[in-house]
């Protein structure tokens, strides 16, 4: 029987109450579909400042280069220790670490709005279809937010110059591009490229090679957008997207205004996927949202996007996707049945129960 190594890094605030219902559920699907998973747990954030007196201890970090890929919960308290110098941060000294050390290029963000939770999207009900289903990938290590020059120069009298570089080669691209379109063929087979080719050199190139390596992809239809007007879209005809390709920059803008229609940060998974080898790619999952303190440990989250994120680890970086999609469906069951943390409750409607975060794991697990 196959065997996957996951380090399994809870973190802080409800991220240890989220990752057991996802592991829960995991276990649940390795019984079904017949594969092993081998999880360690390993501390990470003010878990691991407890334990080791950093945010990623060196143990984790050894266990995390031992595995396959990490099932990440959230890090960061806010409230705790505000004179700890600002690199030593969980969010810095951890997560921006991680990111760095497996060389995680892509960054996957699906948004799905199931049409029984219209009331939880800002959006009209008229504009939501029947459903939201996006998926955002998202290019995560090149473009404006790393290019040189970066810097500040002093022109004196209290002027400065502040100046970032937007900087893409055909490789960072192409292998970004690689990710998208393998992502859209195990979906609606839909791409849109956002760029901004009317102005940017940058978006001369992206567009240029997003069209060439769409050539191997006969199956999946291509279309570009400028990236104003799809900022626009997103508002106005969601439904109109399947996979949006991005640059890093654009990427980190119209994700967060994806995830704004899926109506809860509970429900958003991510994944960020690295270097593959032979048929399995190393990824780094997670929920979209953070630690959420004010409901910590009250059996309150919602452990869905926790979940789904699991769902995504076995997908794309084991390509075990019969299991992922029962994962997928058993979210869905369980919200199309009317099971709903307090996030995604409404009183007004009708046959919804408000559970807490172990019995809503409980109620995917049993389904899967
Ligand atoms: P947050 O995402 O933790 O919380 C924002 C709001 O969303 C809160 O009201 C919270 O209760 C709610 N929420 C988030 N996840 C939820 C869930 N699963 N179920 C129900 N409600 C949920 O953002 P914040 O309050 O700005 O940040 C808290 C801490 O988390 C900070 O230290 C921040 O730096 C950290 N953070 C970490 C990550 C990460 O580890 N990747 C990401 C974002 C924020």
């Amino acid at each position: 029987m196959k065997t996957y190594n996951i380090a399994a890094l809870a973190g802080d605030g409800i991220g240890p109450e989220v990752m057991r219902e996802a592991i829960k559920v995991l276990r649940a699907t390795e019984k079904r579909f017949q594969f092993k998973l081998n999880i360690t747990d390993a501390p990470v954030g003010w878990a691991g400042i407890d334990f080791a007196k950093k945010a990623l201890p060196d143990v984790t970090l050894d266990i995390c280069k031992k595995s396959d890929s990490i099932l990440f919960g959230s890090v960061g308290l806010p409230d705790r220790d505000p004179t700890i110098p600002k690199e030593e941060r969980p969010e810095r000294a951890a997560l921006l670490r991680l990111r760095k050390e497996f060389g995680l290029f892509a960054n996957l963000r699906p948004v799905k709005l199931p049409k029984i939770l219209s009331h939880a999207c800002p959006l009209a009900k008229e504009r939501q279809g029947d459903g939201i289903d996006i998926l955002v990938v998202r290019e995560l290590t090149g473009g404006m937010y790393f290019g040189q020059p970066k810097k500040t120069e002093d022109l004196g009298g209290g002027n400065f110059r502040a100046i970032d570089t937007m900087v893409y080669t055909t490789p960072e691209i192409e292998r970004i591009a690689h990710v998208a379109f393998k992502a859209a063929q195990l979906r609606r087979k839909k791409l849109t490229s956002i760029d901004k080719a009317n102005v940017l050199e940058n978006g001369i190139l992206w567009r240029e090679v997003v069209t060439r390596v769409g050539k191997n992809y006969p199956d999946v239809a291509l279309d570009h957008m400028f990236v104003d007007n799809g900022a626009m879209q997103l508002m106005l005809k969601p439904t109109q997207f399947d996979v949006m390709l991005c640059e890093n920059m654009f990427g980190d803008i119209l994700s967060d205004e994806a995830a704004a229609l899926g109506g809860s940060l509970g429900m958003l998974p991510s994944a960020s996927l690295g270097a593959t080898n032979g048929n399995q790619t190393f990824g780094f999952y997670e929920p979209a949202g953070g630690t959420a303190p004010d409901i910590a440990g009250k059996d309150l989250a919602n452990p869905i996007a926790q979940i789904l994120s699991a769902a995504l680890m076995l997908r794309h970086s084991f390509g075990l996707n019969d299991a992922a999609a029962a994962i997928e469906s058993a979210v869905q069951h369980a919200i199309e049945s009317g099971h709903r943390t307090g996030d995604i409750y409404s009183a007004h409607e009708a046959g919804a129960k408000r559970i807490g975060t172990r019995a809503m794991g409980d109620a995917i697990a049993a389904v899967v």
